[in-house]
């Protein structure tokens, strides 16, 4: 679908992207995941295209500009690579970032951003409890004042990139009940007290690392508060705005990855004396997935254009990420219909995407919650 917004230099940042993916990471995807790691230069060599220093200022290592379009274009092309652990290991960093930029204490900000930004150490944002994640408000984690300092105590898990980070960022509840009691730490991975555990035997992002973390009296310099006390939760909620968009991002990135693979494959297959994409039911699913494609594709263009217009259309986003996310499992389900028994091998896009579809419905707001918030947002 043509992009009324796109400009030459649009074009040709995504141009970069898409051929980094297909030389340097599609190749290797499969036994990435496998491994259940990715080499930490890639890090690296992502890091150098500046993609995770959108909105932040050139002296903490960041591109002094922003522009939805240009994070929309990465998000889709990684996605492209049809191996979602590859995109979390890579991107698990992104949404401790802006808070990190925004809210962390200046010393904090240019000591930690320019080597997260380059790709040189991981940080992660660890919201999630063990006792749940869609209720933000009722988070568990508390935070006391002693001094000078602050002591962390409770666990999060879930947490992506939570074995490799050096850099967390933490709500705890440094009040009462509710979201007005919410704070936000910064939190280093070395402090006494800290501890991490993996979480294995996933469903996919097989090669990117989720963590549960154990918060035992841990102490932090009043200085590691971020913003104002008791602000947590509104930080949280605005940071989850652009993550939804960048997920939306991702999940058409996968649903343009089945459509090809489809492609691809029913104009190979011959069945019954012709190739697939003659039959009638074939063509049928194609022009389908293809509609939700272009449904999706041109909702995100103008989400895009919006925030970039300085606008955050929170009712857009919260309806475009569940349409999009069901919209992606028709695609892959049919995909995997159109492979047939090929499809449900390992090693190719359409099976990774079929079962890595999930998490996308339920991380960074689930269904059920964007459907509640999107109808909050229309007044009702
Ligand atoms: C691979 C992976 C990576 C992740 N990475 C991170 C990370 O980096 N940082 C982080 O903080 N978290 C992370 N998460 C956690 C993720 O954000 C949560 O799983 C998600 O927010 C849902 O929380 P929950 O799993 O505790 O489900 P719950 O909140 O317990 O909800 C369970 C189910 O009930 C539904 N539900 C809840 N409340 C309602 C309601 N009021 N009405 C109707 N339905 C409702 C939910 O939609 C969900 O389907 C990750 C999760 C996964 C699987």
């Amino acid at each position: 679908m043509k992009n009324p917004f796109e400009t030459s230099e649009h074009r040709a940042f995504r141009d970069t992207i898409r051929a980094f993916v297909e030389t340097e990471i599609q190749p290797y995807c499969d036994d990435w995941d496998e491994a259940g790691t990715v080499p930490w230069e890639l890090h690296q060599k992502i890091g150098a295209f500046g993609v995770w220093g959108f909105g932040i200022d050139e002296k903490y290592g960041g591109l002094g500009f922003d522009d939805c379009f240009l994070r929309v274009a990465y998000s889709e092309e990684m996605a492209r690579c049809g191996a979602g652990g590859v995109t979390a290991a890579l991107a698990g960093r992104t949404i401790s970032v802006e808070p990190i930029a925004r809210l962390a204490d200046e010393e904090i900000r240019q000591r930690v951003l320019p080597e997260i930004l380059s790709g040189r150490k991981g940080s992660s944002l660890g919201v999630t409890e063990p006792g749940g994640g869609s209720d933000v408000a009722n988070l568990k984690t508390t935070a006391r004042r002693d001094g000078n300092h602050w002591v962390i105590n409770g666990s999060k898990t879930f947490i992506t990139g939570g074995m490799t980070s050096d850099y967390f960022v933490i709500p705890a509840r440094t009040g009462g009940a509710g979201l007005e009691g919410i704070s936000l730490f910064f939190v280093e991975a070395d402090t006494p007290g800290f501890s991490r555990t993996a979480l294995t035997r996933k469903m996919g992002w097989w090669c990117s690392d989720q963590a549960t973390l154990f918060l035992d009296e841990v102490r932090v310099p009043a200085s590691n508060m971020m913003g104002e006390e008791g602000t947590g939760f509104l930080a949280i909620m605005n940071n989850f705005n652009m993550e939804r968009i960048n997920l939306i991002a991702g999940v058409l990135g996968m649903m343009k990855a089945c459509l090809e693979d489809s492609i691809a494959w029913a104009q190979e297959r011959e069945t019954f004396g012709k190739k697939l994409i003659r039959h009638q039911v074939i063509r049928h699913k194609i022009a389908e997935m293809s509609a939700r494609i272009d449904a999706v594709e041109a909702t995100l263009r103008m989400i895009c254009w919006q925030v970039n217009q300085g606008d955050m259309p929170v009712a857009e986003l919260s309806k475009a990420k569940f349409f999009a996310t069901k919209a992606c499992e028709y695609c892959a389900s049919e995909a995997m219909q159109i492979l047939g028994g090929a499809g449900y091998l390992r090693g190719n896009r359409v099976e990774r995407i079929y079962r890595e579809v999930k998490v996308m419905a339920i991380g960074g707001g689930s269904e059920e919650i964007m459907r509640d918030l999107a109808v909050r947002q229309m007044g009702l």
